[in-house]
């Protein structure tokens, strides 16, 4: 009947191949068949530390990224929905406009421990289970009182601060994302 969902949500600014083999890594270990790359619109966690780029260019960016893979997609609703991003209102969206049952919600290892901060953590503890992806840096630990479980990806070193860095400091990039996401930041002067 109902299909398995992974909900991805990201500032993806930009993706990388770590977000790529993170969300390949838990369709082939949970089965499931669509994976969401849910765009934030406002990151409320991050925002008033650093400029974000438009949420425009990210959707671009993430569309790019995940070219030609199979169940992978750019979700816009919190883009759409503007103001403040909340996972449980895009588990609530999910819900009711395309009946996604029981999702899996998708987090490196170092937002693990964070979601009982999430907004109404206690009412999305109980609509998620939660897919803990490996990434260096940050222990691999399971939330407590979540039904999660913890999957082990490629352990890539990568995030975006280090790409925009990179960027900014005029490194080359094409290691750490696809050339179409090289376009992208640079055709829109991204990180300059
Ligand atoms: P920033 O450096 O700006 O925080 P980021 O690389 O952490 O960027 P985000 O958009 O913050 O990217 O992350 C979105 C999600 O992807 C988070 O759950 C994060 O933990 C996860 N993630 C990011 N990079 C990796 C990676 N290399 N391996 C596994 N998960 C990752
Ligand atoms: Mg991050």
């Amino acid at each position: 009947m109902s299909s398995e969902v992974g909900i991805f949500g990201g500032t993806f600014d930009p993706p990388h191949i770590g977000h790529l083999a993170a969300a390949q890594r838990c369709q082939q270990a949970l089965g499931l068949e669509r994976v969401l790359f849910v765009v934030a619109n406002d990151p409320w966690q991050k925002s008033p530390n650093r400029q974000v780029s438009p949420a425009s260019d990210r959707v671009a960016m993430v569309a790019s990224l995940i070219e030609g893979a199979a169940g992978l997609e750019v979700c816009e609703r919190e883009v759409e929905r503007g103001g403040e991003s909340y996972t449980i209102e895009t588990v609530e969206a999910l819900e009711k406009d395309e009946g996604v049952v029981d999702p899996w919600v998708i987090v490196g290892s170092d937002l693990a421990l964070t979601l009982d901060s999430w907004e109404r953590a206690g009412e999305l503890r109980d609509r998620v289970r939660i897919a803990v992806m490996s990434r260096p840096g940050s222990p691999l630990s399971l939330p407590a009182g979540w039904r999660a479980v913890a999957l082990i990806s490629d352990d890539l070193d990568i995030s975006s601060s280090q790409i925009r860095h990179r960027v900014a400091t005029g490194q080359e990039i094409d290691e750490f994302v696809p050339l179409g996401v090289v376009h992208d930041i640079t055709s829109r002067n991204l990180y300059a």
